[in-house]
């Protein structure tokens, strides 16, 4: 077999070797639990509090104001429902997109059926929400607005600080799922005036099983799971001290060596786009062309089956996916390229590819080559 070649770091990323390092005391060494009273309960509850400073610090907010959680799944959850109950009293209306990640669109389907009143913004065939559109969903039962900030299969960007404005402006929280834009995007929580931000480890080469919600001081939000009184009370359960100590050393690294990776990104995701389009015929570039994930191509090849396609590429040693990871293995198109608009037939062939820290030009081009040959065979 080929090397494996990886381009779904979207899906997930290897945990980087100086985030193991970090961690790895924390599973045998140091392994007293945080909220014990001895020296070494004091020792891991540091570290989780010195991780805490690195994640305030990568986005620009107060350290009071990050909660550890397990996954980026559970921080939308938590965001979600946690505003959703705690400000019933205020109004019962929820606005999101049509194209969230499960972790969204499955909780706000979940608070629906307790009653709560749910938007669903359109997207363009961009893949970008219409300011107007948002504008006009407001009533004065809207308590909360989710709206993710990068799309996980087509990397399109959505215009945050704006929403962010129309939120405050009418004294409505705003939420966003940032997970697949940490560590690929600079995010100035203030500016964005953005109220509660999720995120998740292994998307920015941190563990699996790790993630944390930024809400702002005053928010108004309740805890989703009882227990003990760790997270400051709102989050039960003894820390994941050493998944804590990873995400806070990967969220700094992917922060310190932003401009190199970005631009790495940038010009592998372009090169790929360009040869894809100069060497293949019928295909279509999904998403925003500039307002997109640096490290994401979701391309089209007309008239392919995806399914088959991907098995070809495994054979060649490739990883990449066709919409979302969460999606694969059914045979519906994916939600998020239903709503910008493709036919079912034109969604079936599209590739979602995501570029990473450890891919190189030749990878590109051994990428390319095998699709050239592929495609061609599936089309005859
Ligand atoms: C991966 C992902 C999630 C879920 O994060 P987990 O840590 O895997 O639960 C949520 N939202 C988006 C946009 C994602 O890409």
């Amino acid at each position: 077999m080929e090397k494996i070649r990886y381009f779904d770091h979207a899906a997930t990323t290897a945990t980087k070797e100086d985030v193991l390092k970090e961690m790895l005391p924390y599973f045998n060494i140091e392994y007293g639990n945080p909220s014990s009273m001895y020296s070494i309960g004091r020792k891991t509850r540091k570290a989780v509090e010195e991780s805490r400073k690195r994640v305030a610090l990568a986005i620009g907010v107060d350290l009071k104001e990050i909660y550890f959680t397990s996954c980026g799944s559970e921080s939308d959850n938590l965001a979600i429902k946690g505003v959703a109950y705690a400000n019933r009293n205020r109004g019962n209306h929820i606005i999101t997109t049509k194209i969230e990640h499960p972790a969204v669109l499955h909780t706000c389907e979940h608070l629906e059926k307790e009653g709560f009143r749910v938007t669903y913004l359109n997207v363009d065939a961009d893949g970008l929400i219409s300011l107007e559109e948002l504008q006009n969903a407001i009533t004065s039962d809207t308590i909360l607005i989710s709206v993710m900030f990068a799309n996980n299969e087509i990397g399109t960007i959505q215009p945050i600080g704006e929403i962010g404005s129309i939120a405050k402006k009418h004294n409505i929280y705003f939420h966003t799922d940032a997970v697949q834009a940490v560590g690929n995007v600079r995010i100035n929580v203030e500016e964005l005036n953005i109220d509660l931000l999720s995120m998740s480890a292994h998307k920015f080469y941190g563990p699996k099983g790790m993630g944390a919600l930024y809400v702002k001081t005053g928010v108004n939000f309740e805890k989703i799971q009882d227990g003990g009184h760790q997270e400051r009370n709102m989050r039960a359960g003894t820390e994941n001290v050493a998944g804590i100590v990873g995400l806070g050393k990967a969220i700094e690294l992917a922060y310190k060596n932003f401009d190199e990776y970005n631009e790495k990104l940038t010009s592998l995701r372009d090169y790929y786009i360009s040869q894809v389009e100069e060497k293949i015929p019928n295909i279509k570039l999904n998403g925003h062309k500039t307002r997109r994930l640096p490290g994401n191509a979701n391309i089209s090849f007309i008239g392919v089956d995806g399914e088959a396609l991907l098995l070809n590429l495994d054979l060649k040693g490739i990883c990449a996916s066709s919409g979302s990871a969460c999606t694969s293995g059914s045979l519906d198109p994916s939600h998020v390229l239903v709503a910008i608009g493709l036919s079912s037939e034109i969604a079936q062939g599209s590739l979602r590819v995501t570029f990473g820290d450890e891919n190189t030009k030749e990878d590109v081009e051994y990428l390319v080559q095998s699709l050239v040959e592929i495609v061609e065979k599936l089309r005859k």
